[in-house]
């Protein structure tokens, strides 16, 4: 079988060369994103947590084409054709030194990822959760500052909805990217102990050199957010993990096709405006 994905210039890249069919049925973990590289910024202990396991496979998901990067240095004078083309280049390279199960390149445009229309990338995404069946999913968190990453969220959010509830994931997590997570309240964290194999860390972030490029040190960037959650996680005692990213969980929206989004996120703010509020005033200001 060979996996056929919608869009025109969509790709589906095993990188143990496996049939798709195993790719797809072998995966136990999903990260789905909107850019080339947020896998790797928001995802890695899932990719992480897969490494070098025969029972646990990481698949990636990656749902825009990268037309509309950035580019500097060699590849200032890229057309956007070019750019597609490399993006998709460096996500794979990426997969293949994760060694992840697969890795989809969904290919659709930004605005399409946008419009609540368009219902394609939901619909195939269901797709290919309802093929893989994962225990768990990372995607964006819905605080995130970009519209095209809370577009993936509301898409993966709604495509877990739809399947039949024997098959949804038992966990949704909403990660870092383009904003922290650690202005949550630390009981709404998910955390997630990103320590082990820094040197793999390195090269996943290290391969999107037209990003790196652009002029945005995301490798280093990335790994200082994790070292510095480790660190200023607990104000009490010793580092335990070294490493940390944090995850908002969307599983209660999945399991639960009512709940509103808008209420849900709301919820965060709210605790973290009561625990604000409750500290200063507990010390006497008012
Ligand atoms: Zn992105």
């Amino acid at each position: 079988m060979t996996m056929q994905l919608k869009t025109a210039g969509s790709q589906f890249f095993v990188p143990d060369g496996v049939s798709d069919e195993e790719a797809l049925s072998r995966t136990t973990c999903i990260g789905v994103s909107a850019h080339q590289d947020d896998l790797e910024i928001m995802s890695f202990h899932g990719i992480i947590e897969c490494f070098g396991q025969t029972d646990k496979w990481f698949g990636g998901v990656i749902v825009t084409n990268g037309a509309g990067a950035p580019r500097a240095d060699i590849y200032g004078e890229y057309t956007d054709e070019m750019m597609m083309e490399v993006r998709a280049r460096e996500q794979k390279k990426a997969a293949y030194v994760g060694e992840y199960s697969y890795q989809a390149l969904l290919h659709y445009s930004s605005s399409a990822v946008k419009d609540p229309a368009n219902t394609d990338p939901t619909d195939e995404l269901k797709m290919l959760f309802e093929k893989s069946r994962p225990s768990r999913i990372y995607t964006h968190n819905l605080a995130d500052k970009h519209d095209t990453h809370v577009g993936v969220t509301l898409a993966v959010i709604e495509a877990c909805r739809q399947l039949p509830a024997e098959i949804r994931p038992k966990e949704v997590w909403g990660c870092e990217v383009w904003r922290d997570l650690d202005w949550m309240t630390d009981s709404d964290k998910v955390v997630l102990d990103c320590t082990p194999h820094e040197n793999l860390q390195a090269a996943l972030l290290g391969v999107f050199d037209s990003q790196v490029c652009g002029g945005k040190r995301y490798d280093l960037a990335t790994l200082g957010r994790r070292r510095a959650h480790a660190t200023y996680h607990e104000s009490h005692g010793v580092d335990v993990a070294e490493l940390l990213n944090f995850g908002m969980d969307l599983t209660p929206l999945v399991n639960d096709p009512q709940l509103s989004v808008q209420a849900y996120v709301k919820g965060y703010l709210d605790r973290m405006y009561d625990e604000v509020s409750a500290r200063i005033g507990k010390v006497g200001g008012r």
